[in-house]
């Protein structure tokens, strides 16, 4: 356990997905005067470096974010994807993108003063990080950062006393028992606050346990009698590749999905503007697709 580090992943194409529709959850979530409560049962370290040694090796933002803002973007540019870049942009001084925002910060900055965010994170190393960096926020009691397990911890926080919360729960899949965790979770979260925003994350692979996870999730949402969105977006084909030595190559993640259960209503017809737009800028092979569903 714990060889997943997010820094040699951040700003991949799953992150552009997953922080595409977080931003646009959020977005709707703060516009009502009611005080929100944000649990992101898996933090990571909060910030990262795309030139950092991490970010180099892995080189995965080149796939996803750094692509985007190196392309001729289509106009007009989705809302939704416009609210992405200029929020990664926010982080950055004008033009340069050597900074990028983990789940934690995106979702500090669009807290109000009511709001509050608790972060679950195990890893000894990017907690420490995660602390370090929440701590330059001077958020006080506003955001608790949590060294525990985010599945289980989950638990004491619910219902939370504000009655409106969002739950982001993105582990590393690094267990494949993390899978039934996360629908073990979510089932046990319907049961306390049914209300709640649940938003999943998860890899599309050819593994059993990711296939089965997103129906596991639309089961419980319709079970509960609860509305549901599912997104995912493809860049390029699972099939083994080979090198130009001809060696069998592992094609890296070729797609993802976010799953989200009591989405907020506008969220469907922004993602139906912007998906469209991602898979052609983010297209690596002719597999490259996106898909939105949603029900209940
Ligand atoms: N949500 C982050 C973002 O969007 O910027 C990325 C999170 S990363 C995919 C998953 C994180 O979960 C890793 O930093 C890992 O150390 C942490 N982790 C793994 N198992 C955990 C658990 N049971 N509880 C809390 N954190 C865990």
């Amino acid at each position: 356990m714990f060889s997943y580090r997010h820094a040699f992943h951040a700003g991949n194409h799953a992150d552009v997905l997953k922080h595409l529709v977080l931003l646009a959850v959020l977005r709707h979530l703060t516009q009502k005067d009611t005080a929100l409560t944000v649990f992101d049962t898996h933090a990571g370290a909060g910030l990262y470096r795309l030139d950092g040694d991490y970010a180099q090796t892995s080189a995965e933002a080149a796939e996803g974010f750094l692509k985007l803002v190196a392309s001729p973007l289509p106009q007009p540019l989705a809302p939704a994807l416009q609210d992405y870049l200029e929020m990664v942009a926010g982080f950055n001084t004008a033009g340069s993108h050597k900074i990028y925002p983990g789940s934690p910060f995106i979702i500090a900055r669009q807290l109000r003063d009511r709001d509050k965010l608790k972060l679950f994170e195990l890893h000894p190393t990017d907690s420490k990080t995660l602390s370090a960096n929440i701590a330059q926020l001077e958020a006080g009691r506003q955001i608790a950062m949590l060294r525990e397990d985010g599945f289980e911890g989950l638990k004491k926080f619910l219902p939370p006393p504000s009655r409106r919360a969002l739950v982001l729960c993105d582990p590393s899949y690094e267990l494949k028992s993390d899978y039934g965790r996360v629908a073990d979770m979510v089932a046990d979260s319907l049961q306390r606050f049914a209300t709640g925003c649940y938003a999943v994350w998860y890899p599309i692979i050819p593994r059993p346990e990711a296939h089965d996870l997103p129906k596991k999730l639309k089961t419980l949402a319709n079970k509960a009698g609860k509305s549901w969105l599912g997104a995912t977006l493809t860049i390029k084909s699972s099939k083994l590749q080979k090198d130009d030595a001809g060696d069998v190559v592992r094609p890296g993640l070729p797609a993802s999905g976010m799953f989200i259960i009591n989405p907020p209503h506008t969220l469907k017809a922004a993602l139906a503007l912007a998906l469209p737009q991602l898979v052609p800028l983010l297209k690596q092979d002719t597999h490259a697709a996106f898909t939105l569903e949603s029900g209940g």
